[in-house]
Protein backbone atom coordinates (compact mmCIF):
# COMPACT_ATOMS: atom_id res chain seq x y z
CA UNK A 1 0.00 0.00 0.00
CA UNK A 2 2.41 2.14 1.21
CA UNK A 3 4.45 1.48 -2.00
CA UNK A 4 1.96 2.25 -4.07
CA UNK A 5 1.55 5.70 -2.49
CA UNK A 6 5.27 6.40 -3.74
CA UNK A 7 4.59 5.17 -7.37
CA UNK A 8 1.79 7.87 -7.86
CA UNK A 9 4.67 10.40 -6.00
CA UNK A 10 6.79 11.04 -9.62
CA UNK A 11 6.83 14.50 -11.44
CA UNK A 12 5.25 14.55 -14.87
CA UNK A 13 3.98 16.39 -17.92
CA UNK A 14 2.72 19.62 -16.35
CA UNK A 15 3.77 19.23 -12.77
CA UNK A 16 4.58 22.03 -11.05
CA UNK A 17 7.35 22.76 -8.40
CA UNK A 18 7.86 25.74 -6.09
CA UNK A 19 11.45 26.88 -4.90
CA UNK A 20 11.30 28.68 -1.80
CA UNK A 21 14.36 30.99 -1.87
CA UNK A 22 16.78 32.29 -4.96
CA UNK A 23 20.46 31.76 -3.16
CA UNK A 24 22.47 29.58 -5.18
CA UNK A 25 20.59 26.37 -3.52
CA UNK A 26 17.59 27.65 -5.09
CA UNK A 27 18.78 28.53 -8.91
CA UNK A 28 21.25 25.60 -9.05
CA UNK A 29 18.24 23.34 -8.35
CA UNK A 30 15.93 25.28 -10.81
CA UNK A 31 18.78 25.04 -12.85
CA UNK A 32 19.42 21.08 -13.21
CA UNK A 33 15.72 20.97 -13.27
CA UNK A 34 14.72 22.15 -16.23
CA UNK A 35 17.81 20.46 -17.84
CA UNK A 36 16.03 17.08 -16.92
CA UNK A 37 13.28 17.82 -17.38
CA UNK A 38 14.03 18.83 -21.02
CA UNK A 39 16.15 15.88 -21.44
CA UNK A 40 13.21 13.13 -19.82
CA UNK A 41 11.07 14.93 -22.80
CA UNK A 42 8.41 16.80 -19.81
CA UNK A 43 7.42 20.08 -19.21
CA UNK A 44 7.10 21.32 -15.88
CA UNK A 45 6.74 24.90 -14.22
CA UNK A 46 8.87 26.09 -11.69
CA UNK A 47 7.92 29.53 -9.55
CA UNK A 48 11.36 30.77 -7.80
CA UNK A 49 10.16 32.82 -4.54
CA UNK A 50 12.34 35.49 -3.02
CA UNK A 51 12.12 38.24 -0.94
CA UNK A 52 16.05 40.19 -1.45
CA UNK A 53 16.41 42.27 -4.60
CA UNK A 54 19.68 41.20 -6.12
CA UNK A 55 20.35 44.44 -8.10
CA UNK A 56 19.94 46.40 -4.90
CA UNK A 57 23.05 47.43 -2.86
CA UNK A 58 23.76 46.89 1.05
CA UNK A 59 21.41 44.67 3.06
CA UNK A 60 18.26 44.43 0.51
CA UNK A 61 20.12 42.37 -1.69
CA UNK A 62 22.99 41.04 -0.06
CA UNK A 63 23.27 37.36 0.95
CA UNK A 64 26.23 37.69 3.39
CA UNK A 65 29.25 35.42 2.12
CA UNK A 66 32.84 36.23 1.29
CA UNK A 67 32.08 35.40 -2.09
CA UNK A 68 35.30 33.31 -2.88
CA UNK A 69 34.33 30.64 -5.75
CA UNK A 70 36.20 27.51 -5.05
CA UNK A 71 38.62 26.51 -7.85
CA UNK A 72 36.17 23.04 -8.22
CA UNK A 73 33.13 25.32 -7.93
CA UNK A 74 34.26 27.03 -10.97
CA UNK A 75 35.56 23.79 -12.90
CA UNK A 76 32.08 21.73 -12.16
CA UNK A 77 30.16 24.84 -13.69
CA UNK A 78 31.82 24.91 -16.15
CA UNK A 79 31.49 21.66 -17.11
CA UNK A 80 27.88 22.31 -16.79
CA UNK A 81 27.89 25.18 -19.59
CA UNK A 82 27.81 28.49 -16.67
CA UNK A 83 31.17 30.47 -17.30
CA UNK A 84 30.97 33.27 -14.86
CA UNK A 85 31.10 36.72 -16.87
CA UNK A 86 33.75 39.28 -16.53
CA UNK A 87 30.92 41.28 -14.64
CA UNK A 88 30.18 38.84 -11.95
CA UNK A 89 33.96 38.23 -11.20
CA UNK A 90 35.34 40.71 -9.12
CA UNK A 91 38.56 39.85 -8.98
CA UNK A 92 40.08 36.22 -10.55
CA UNK A 93 42.12 35.04 -7.34
CA UNK A 94 45.79 33.46 -7.94
CA UNK A 95 47.49 33.17 -5.10
CA UNK A 96 47.32 33.69 -1.20
CA UNK A 97 49.40 35.80 1.17
CA UNK A 98 49.98 34.24 4.28
CA UNK A 99 50.39 36.29 7.49
CA UNK A 100 51.77 35.06 10.65
CA UNK A 101 53.72 36.54 13.47
CA UNK A 102 56.91 35.49 12.00
CA UNK A 103 56.27 37.43 8.50
CA UNK A 104 54.18 37.59 5.32
CA UNK A 105 54.73 34.97 2.22
CA UNK A 106 53.25 35.34 -0.95
CA UNK A 107 52.00 32.00 -2.25
CA UNK A 108 51.45 30.62 -5.58
CA UNK A 109 49.01 28.38 -6.01
CA UNK A 110 48.65 25.07 -7.81
CA UNK A 111 45.66 26.23 -10.01
CA UNK A 112 44.90 23.31 -12.79
CA UNK A 113 42.96 25.72 -14.80
CA UNK A 114 40.54 28.15 -13.67
CA UNK A 115 41.53 30.94 -11.13
CA UNK A 116 38.70 31.07 -8.51
CA UNK A 117 36.61 33.98 -8.40
CA UNK A 118 35.64 36.72 -5.88
CA UNK A 119 32.34 37.86 -6.69
CA UNK A 120 29.24 40.01 -4.79
CA UNK A 121 26.27 37.89 -3.87
CA UNK A 122 24.44 41.36 -4.53
CA UNK A 123 24.77 44.48 -6.27
CA UNK A 124 27.86 45.26 -3.77
CA UNK A 125 28.07 47.31 -0.21
CA UNK A 126 25.52 49.84 0.80
CA UNK A 127 26.26 52.98 -0.93
CA UNK A 128 27.79 51.16 -3.81
CA UNK A 129 27.51 53.33 -6.83
CA UNK A 130 29.05 50.52 -9.49
CA UNK A 131 27.11 50.38 -12.31
CA UNK A 132 29.22 47.80 -13.69
CA UNK A 133 28.82 45.51 -10.87
CA UNK A 134 26.20 42.43 -11.36
CA UNK A 135 25.39 40.00 -8.36
CA UNK A 136 26.71 36.65 -8.38
CA UNK A 137 22.56 35.58 -7.16
CA UNK A 138 21.19 37.71 -9.86
CA UNK A 139 23.52 36.28 -12.37
CA UNK A 140 22.23 32.90 -11.39
CA UNK A 141 18.30 33.95 -11.29
CA UNK A 142 18.50 34.86 -14.52
CA UNK A 143 19.79 31.86 -15.96
CA UNK A 144 16.53 29.75 -14.57
CA UNK A 145 14.62 32.49 -15.94
CA UNK A 146 15.95 32.09 -19.13
CA UNK A 147 15.15 28.14 -18.77
CA UNK A 148 11.55 29.04 -17.83
CA UNK A 149 11.16 29.67 -14.51
CA UNK A 150 8.62 32.51 -13.06
CA UNK A 151 10.17 34.45 -10.16
CA UNK A 152 8.39 35.71 -7.54
CA UNK A 153 9.51 39.13 -5.43
CA UNK A 154 8.01 38.50 -1.78
CA UNK A 155 8.14 36.27 0.96
CA UNK A 156 6.80 32.90 1.55
CA UNK A 157 4.94 33.05 5.08
CA UNK A 158 3.16 29.87 5.47
CA UNK A 159 3.64 26.31 3.44
CA UNK A 160 0.38 24.02 3.86
CA UNK A 161 0.52 20.50 3.01
CA UNK A 162 -2.67 19.06 1.20
CA UNK A 163 -3.39 15.71 0.41
CA UNK A 164 -2.51 16.23 -3.32
CA UNK A 165 0.45 18.54 -3.38
CA UNK A 166 1.82 21.61 -0.74
CA UNK A 167 0.38 25.02 -0.97
CA UNK A 168 2.65 28.06 -0.58
CA UNK A 169 1.04 31.25 0.96
CA UNK A 170 2.24 34.95 0.51
CA UNK A 171 1.03 38.37 1.10
CA UNK A 172 -0.53 38.05 -2.07
CA UNK A 173 -0.59 34.61 -3.58
CA UNK A 174 -1.59 30.99 -2.53
CA UNK A 175 -0.11 28.48 -4.89
CA UNK A 176 -0.38 24.54 -4.91
CA UNK A 177 2.61 22.84 -5.62
CA UNK A 178 3.33 18.91 -6.78
CA UNK A 179 6.93 19.58 -5.06
CA UNK A 180 8.43 22.21 -2.79
CA UNK A 181 11.81 23.07 -2.53
CA UNK A 182 13.08 24.67 0.51
CA UNK A 183 16.90 26.68 -0.11
CA UNK A 184 15.74 29.33 2.48
CA UNK A 185 19.66 29.47 3.88
CA UNK A 186 19.40 29.86 7.78
CA UNK A 187 16.58 31.97 8.19
CA UNK A 188 14.82 30.58 11.25
CA UNK A 189 11.26 31.78 10.33
CA UNK A 190 11.10 30.06 6.91
CA UNK A 191 13.17 27.32 8.48
CA UNK A 192 10.58 26.93 10.96
CA UNK A 193 7.66 26.88 8.14
CA UNK A 194 9.45 23.45 6.99
CA UNK A 195 9.26 21.82 10.89
CA UNK A 196 5.35 22.59 10.95
CA UNK A 197 5.45 20.04 7.64
CA UNK A 198 7.67 17.75 8.29
CA UNK A 199 8.09 17.35 12.39
CA UNK A 200 10.98 14.86 12.28
CA UNK A 201 12.97 17.66 10.96
CA UNK A 202 15.31 19.71 13.18
CA UNK A 203 17.33 22.73 11.37
CA UNK A 204 21.35 22.94 10.98
CA UNK A 205 23.49 24.14 13.63
CA UNK A 206 24.64 27.69 13.37
CA UNK A 207 27.50 30.13 14.63
CA UNK A 208 28.03 33.88 14.36
CA UNK A 209 30.36 34.79 11.95
CA UNK A 210 31.37 38.39 11.18
CA UNK A 211 31.94 40.08 7.70
CA UNK A 212 32.41 43.49 6.30
CA UNK A 213 33.81 45.55 3.15
CA UNK A 214 35.99 48.26 3.16
CA UNK A 215 35.81 50.83 0.13
CA UNK A 216 39.67 52.08 -0.52
CA UNK A 217 39.47 52.42 -4.13
CA UNK A 218 40.74 49.73 -7.18
CA UNK A 219 44.51 51.78 -7.16
CA UNK A 220 44.81 51.13 -3.49
CA UNK A 221 43.21 47.68 -3.89
CA UNK A 222 45.66 46.75 -6.34
CA UNK A 223 48.36 48.04 -4.61
CA UNK A 224 47.73 46.66 -0.94
CA UNK A 225 46.06 42.98 -1.90
CA UNK A 226 46.74 42.43 -5.45
CA UNK A 227 44.61 39.54 -6.92
CA UNK A 228 45.45 37.64 -3.37
CA UNK A 229 43.46 36.65 -0.85
CA UNK A 230 44.99 37.26 2.48
CA UNK A 231 44.77 34.58 5.21
CA UNK A 232 45.61 35.35 8.96
CA UNK A 233 46.86 32.53 11.00
CA UNK A 234 47.14 34.56 13.48
CA UNK A 235 46.57 33.95 17.77
CA UNK A 236 43.51 35.45 18.35
CA UNK A 237 40.85 34.32 20.77
CA UNK A 238 37.45 32.22 18.81
CA UNK A 239 38.72 33.03 15.44
CA UNK A 240 38.85 29.62 13.47
CA UNK A 241 39.53 31.55 9.69
CA UNK A 242 39.88 35.05 8.72
CA UNK A 243 40.46 36.65 5.77
CA UNK A 244 40.61 39.98 3.58
CA UNK A 245 39.37 39.31 0.08
CA UNK A 246 39.78 41.87 -2.84
CA UNK A 247 36.74 42.76 -4.79
CA UNK A 248 37.27 45.27 -7.14
CA UNK A 249 37.19 48.92 -5.73
CA UNK A 250 36.43 46.85 -2.14
CA UNK A 251 38.29 44.46 0.26
CA UNK A 252 36.06 41.98 2.09
CA UNK A 253 37.07 40.97 5.57
CA UNK A 254 35.62 37.60 6.88
CA UNK A 255 36.21 36.20 10.44
CA UNK A 256 34.44 32.60 11.12
CA UNK A 257 34.88 31.14 14.04
CA UNK A 258 32.45 29.46 16.95
CA UNK A 259 31.17 32.80 18.28
CA UNK A 260 32.31 36.45 16.29
CA UNK A 261 31.54 39.59 18.58
CA UNK A 262 32.61 43.22 18.57
CA UNK A 263 35.16 42.44 20.94
CA UNK A 264 36.88 39.75 18.78
CA UNK A 265 36.30 41.89 15.53
CA UNK A 266 37.98 44.87 17.41
CA UNK A 267 41.08 42.88 18.68
CA UNK A 268 41.22 41.63 14.68
CA UNK A 269 41.30 45.38 13.45
CA UNK A 270 43.78 46.44 16.31
CA UNK A 271 46.48 44.15 15.30
CA UNK A 272 49.79 45.02 14.27
CA UNK A 273 49.47 42.15 11.41
CA UNK A 274 46.11 43.27 9.90
CA UNK A 275 46.86 47.09 9.68
CA UNK A 276 50.38 46.49 7.64
CA UNK A 277 48.07 45.08 4.54
CA UNK A 278 46.10 49.04 4.38
CA UNK A 279 48.06 52.06 3.94
CA UNK A 280 49.96 53.44 6.18
CA UNK A 281 48.04 55.58 8.49
CA UNK A 282 44.27 53.90 8.25
CA UNK A 283 42.46 53.48 11.36
CA UNK A 284 40.38 50.65 10.44
CA UNK A 285 38.07 50.91 13.42
CA UNK A 286 37.10 55.01 12.38
CA UNK A 287 36.18 53.84 8.78
CA UNK A 288 32.06 52.42 8.77
CA UNK A 289 32.11 49.69 6.45
CA UNK A 290 28.88 47.80 5.54
CA UNK A 291 29.23 44.73 7.97
CA UNK A 292 27.31 42.25 9.81
CA UNK A 293 26.94 39.75 12.03
CA UNK A 294 25.63 36.74 9.89
CA UNK A 295 24.92 32.55 10.76
CA UNK A 296 27.05 30.08 9.38
CA UNK A 297 26.20 26.63 8.84
CA UNK A 298 28.30 24.42 11.69
CA UNK A 299 26.06 21.32 12.00
CA UNK A 300 23.88 19.57 9.31
CA UNK A 301 19.82 19.46 9.54
CA UNK A 302 18.33 15.94 10.65
CA UNK A 303 15.55 14.85 8.20
CA UNK A 304 14.94 17.72 5.51
CA UNK A 305 12.75 16.05 3.05
CA UNK A 306 9.44 13.94 3.16
CA UNK A 307 6.82 13.16 0.50
CA UNK A 308 6.61 16.28 -2.18
CA UNK A 309 9.11 18.28 -0.01
CA UNK A 310 13.15 18.69 -0.08
CA UNK A 311 15.57 21.30 1.41
CA UNK A 312 18.71 22.16 -0.18
CA UNK A 313 21.82 24.09 0.71
CA UNK A 314 22.51 25.89 3.98
CA UNK A 315 18.93 24.49 5.06
CA UNK A 316 20.07 21.04 4.91
CA UNK A 317 23.54 19.95 4.58
CA UNK A 318 27.07 22.60 3.72
CA UNK A 319 30.29 22.66 3.97
CA UNK A 320 31.67 23.50 7.62
CA UNK A 321 33.58 27.15 7.25
CA UNK A 322 34.03 26.74 3.25
CA UNK A 323 32.61 26.23 0.18
CA UNK A 324 29.06 26.70 1.05
CA UNK A 325 27.97 27.75 -2.45
CA UNK A 326 29.87 24.35 -3.78
CA UNK A 327 27.70 22.16 -1.35
CA UNK A 328 23.88 24.30 -2.55
CA UNK A 329 25.45 22.74 -6.03
CA UNK A 330 26.07 19.66 -4.62
CA UNK A 331 22.46 19.43 -2.59
CA UNK A 332 20.59 21.60 -5.38
CA UNK A 333 22.09 19.22 -8.14
CA UNK A 334 21.14 16.18 -5.87
CA UNK A 335 17.95 16.75 -5.26
CA UNK A 336 16.88 17.55 -8.63
CA UNK A 337 18.34 14.62 -9.87
CA UNK A 338 16.37 12.40 -7.23
CA UNK A 339 12.80 14.36 -7.93
CA UNK A 340 13.37 13.57 -11.37
CA UNK A 341 14.90 10.33 -11.60
CA UNK A 342 13.28 8.03 -9.24
CA UNK A 343 10.50 10.46 -7.67
CA UNK A 344 9.57 12.60 -4.92
CA UNK A 345 8.31 10.70 -1.82
CA UNK A 346 10.21 10.76 1.53
CA UNK A 347 11.76 7.16 0.22
CA UNK A 348 12.92 8.59 -2.70
CA UNK A 349 14.80 11.57 -1.07
CA UNK A 350 16.48 9.07 1.54
CA UNK A 351 17.49 6.60 -0.95
CA UNK A 352 19.15 9.05 -3.54
CA UNK A 353 19.74 12.55 -2.04
CA UNK A 354 20.44 11.53 1.84
CA UNK A 355 23.85 10.31 0.79
CA UNK A 356 25.22 13.44 -0.82
CA UNK A 357 23.87 15.35 2.70
CA UNK A 358 25.57 12.21 4.08
CA UNK A 359 28.78 12.34 2.55
CA UNK A 360 29.00 16.16 3.40
CA UNK A 361 28.60 15.54 6.68
CA UNK A 362 30.84 13.02 7.27
CA UNK A 363 33.52 15.22 5.22
CA UNK A 364 32.92 17.91 7.92
CA UNK A 365 33.76 15.52 11.07
CA UNK A 366 36.97 15.55 9.31
CA UNK A 367 36.74 19.36 8.79
CA UNK A 368 36.29 19.73 12.72
CA UNK A 369 39.84 18.02 13.01
CA UNK A 370 41.21 19.63 10.23
CA UNK A 371 40.20 22.90 12.22
CA UNK A 372 41.06 21.61 15.45
CA UNK A 373 44.57 20.87 14.45
CA UNK A 374 45.19 24.33 12.49
CA UNK A 375 43.44 26.24 16.26
CA UNK A 376 46.50 24.45 18.10
CA UNK A 377 48.75 25.78 15.10
CA UNK A 378 47.17 29.23 15.33
CA UNK A 379 48.22 29.15 19.27
CA UNK A 380 51.90 28.08 18.76
CA UNK A 381 54.69 29.87 17.84
CA UNK A 382 56.71 27.72 17.30
CA UNK A 383 54.89 25.32 15.42
CA UNK A 384 53.70 28.30 12.95
CA UNK A 385 57.17 28.94 11.95
CA UNK A 386 58.08 25.65 11.36
CA UNK A 387 54.98 26.13 9.02
CA UNK A 388 55.88 29.36 7.49
CA UNK A 389 59.48 28.28 7.05
CA UNK A 390 58.31 25.18 4.69
CA UNK A 391 55.55 26.87 3.17
CA UNK A 392 58.37 29.48 2.11
CA UNK A 393 61.07 27.13 1.25
CA UNK A 394 58.63 25.26 -1.26
CA UNK A 395 58.27 28.45 -3.18
CA UNK A 396 61.41 27.23 -5.03
CA UNK A 397 59.98 23.89 -5.59
CA UNK A 398 57.93 23.38 -8.67
CA UNK A 399 54.29 23.71 -8.50
CA UNK A 400 52.83 20.72 -8.55
CA UNK A 401 55.58 19.61 -5.56
CA UNK A 402 54.48 22.46 -3.09
CA UNK A 403 52.55 20.21 -1.44
CA UNK A 404 51.92 21.82 2.16
CA UNK A 405 51.15 25.24 0.12
CA UNK A 406 48.55 22.96 -1.76
CA UNK A 407 46.98 21.58 1.37
CA UNK A 408 46.90 25.06 3.10
CA UNK A 409 45.62 26.65 -0.71
CA UNK A 410 42.56 23.76 -0.39
CA UNK A 411 42.16 24.57 3.65
CA UNK A 412 41.60 28.33 2.89
CA UNK A 413 39.07 28.08 -0.37
CA UNK A 414 37.42 25.04 0.34
CA UNK A 415 38.81 23.81 -3.13
CA UNK A 416 39.17 20.00 -2.24
CA UNK A 417 37.21 17.56 0.20
CA UNK A 418 38.22 17.94 3.59
CA UNK A 419 39.37 14.38 3.24
CA UNK A 420 41.34 14.31 0.85
CA UNK A 421 43.13 17.52 2.68
CA UNK A 422 43.57 15.20 5.87
CA UNK A 423 44.83 12.27 3.61
CA UNK A 424 47.60 14.30 1.98
CA UNK A 425 48.33 16.08 5.40
CA UNK A 426 48.95 11.94 6.47
CA UNK A 427 51.55 11.84 3.76
CA UNK A 428 54.25 9.99 5.45
CA UNK A 429 57.24 12.04 3.36
CA UNK A 430 55.50 15.13 4.20
CA UNK A 431 54.83 14.38 7.81
CA UNK A 432 58.83 13.40 8.32
CA UNK A 433 59.81 16.55 6.79
CA UNK A 434 57.76 18.66 9.37
CA UNK A 435 58.49 16.36 12.09
CA UNK A 436 62.47 16.97 10.78
CA UNK A 437 61.70 20.73 10.86
CA UNK A 438 60.19 20.83 14.35
CA UNK A 439 63.49 18.72 15.66
CA UNK A 440 65.68 20.86 13.50
CA UNK A 441 63.85 23.98 14.99
CA UNK A 442 63.91 22.46 18.58
CA UNK A 443 67.80 22.15 18.17
CA UNK A 444 68.66 25.53 16.73
CA UNK A 445 65.99 26.95 19.59
CA UNK A 446 68.34 25.11 22.04
CA UNK A 447 71.68 26.48 20.40
CA UNK A 448 70.78 29.65 20.44
CA UNK A 449 69.72 29.18 24.44
CA UNK A 450 72.60 28.03 25.25
CA UNK A 451 74.70 30.57 23.24
CA UNK A 452 72.75 33.10 25.00
CA UNK A 453 73.12 31.51 28.34
CA UNK A 454 77.03 31.42 28.11
C1 LIG B 1 30.57 35.28 6.69
C2 LIG B 1 30.35 34.20 5.66
C3 LIG B 1 31.26 34.04 4.65
C4 LIG B 1 31.08 33.04 3.70
N1 LIG B 1 31.98 32.94 2.67
C5 LIG B 1 31.78 32.03 1.71
C6 LIG B 1 32.66 31.98 0.59
O1 LIG B 1 33.59 32.78 0.47
N2 LIG B 1 32.43 31.02 -0.35
C7 LIG B 1 31.40 30.14 -0.25
O2 LIG B 1 31.25 29.28 -1.15
N3 LIG B 1 30.54 30.17 0.78
C8 LIG B 1 30.69 31.10 1.76
N4 LIG B 1 29.80 31.18 2.79
C9 LIG B 1 28.67 30.24 2.84
C10 LIG B 1 27.60 30.61 1.80
O3 LIG B 1 27.26 31.97 1.93
C11 LIG B 1 26.34 29.75 2.00
O4 LIG B 1 26.70 28.41 2.19
C12 LIG B 1 25.43 29.85 0.77
O5 LIG B 1 24.93 31.16 0.63
C13 LIG B 1 24.23 28.90 0.90
O6 LIG B 1 23.36 29.09 -0.18
P1 LIG B 1 21.82 28.82 0.00
O7 LIG B 1 21.21 29.09 -1.34
O8 LIG B 1 21.60 27.52 0.64
O9 LIG B 1 21.29 29.90 1.06
P2 LIG B 1 21.28 31.49 0.96
O10 LIG B 1 22.38 31.98 0.14
O11 LIG B 1 21.15 31.97 2.35
O12 LIG B 1 19.92 31.80 0.17
C14 LIG B 1 18.66 31.66 0.77
C15 LIG B 1 17.70 32.58 0.05
O13 LIG B 1 16.37 32.33 0.52
C16 LIG B 1 15.67 33.55 0.61
N5 LIG B 1 14.57 33.36 1.54
C17 LIG B 1 14.66 32.98 2.85
N6 LIG B 1 13.42 32.88 3.39
C18 LIG B 1 12.54 33.18 2.40
C19 LIG B 1 11.11 33.25 2.35
N7 LIG B 1 10.36 32.98 3.42
N8 LIG B 1 10.53 33.60 1.18
C20 LIG B 1 11.29 33.89 0.07
N9 LIG B 1 12.65 33.84 0.08
C21 LIG B 1 13.26 33.48 1.22
C22 LIG B 1 16.76 34.53 1.12
O14 LIG B 1 16.42 35.87 0.86
C23 LIG B 1 17.98 34.06 0.36
O15 LIG B 1 18.16 34.73 -0.85
C24 LIG B 1 29.95 32.17 3.77
C25 LIG B 1 29.02 32.33 4.80
C26 LIG B 1 29.21 33.34 5.74
C27 LIG B 1 28.20 33.52 6.82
Amino acid sequence: MKQDKDRGLRLKDGSKIGVIGAGPAGSFFTFFAFNLAEKLGISIEIDLYEIKEFTKTGPAGCNHCGGIVSESLVQMLAEDGIVLPPQVVRRGIVSYTLHVEHGTAVIDTILHEHPIASIFRGSGPLGSNQTTLQSFDGYLIGLCEKKGAKIFRGKVTDVISEPDGISLITGNSNRKYDLVVGAVGLNPKALRLFQKIIPTFTPPKTANTYICEYYLGSDTITKHFGNSMHVFLINLPGIKFAALIPKGVYVTLVLLGTEINKGIVNLFLNSEIVLKCFPEGTVLKDMTPCQCFPSINIGHATNPYSDRVVLIGDSASSKLYKNGIGAAYLTGKAAANTAFRFGISKTDFKKSYQPVCSGLDRDNSVGKLIFAVSTILQKSLFLKRILFQMVVNEQVKERGKREMSSLLWDTFTGSAPYRSIMRRTLHPLLLATFLWNIVTGLFKSAFSLNKTSR
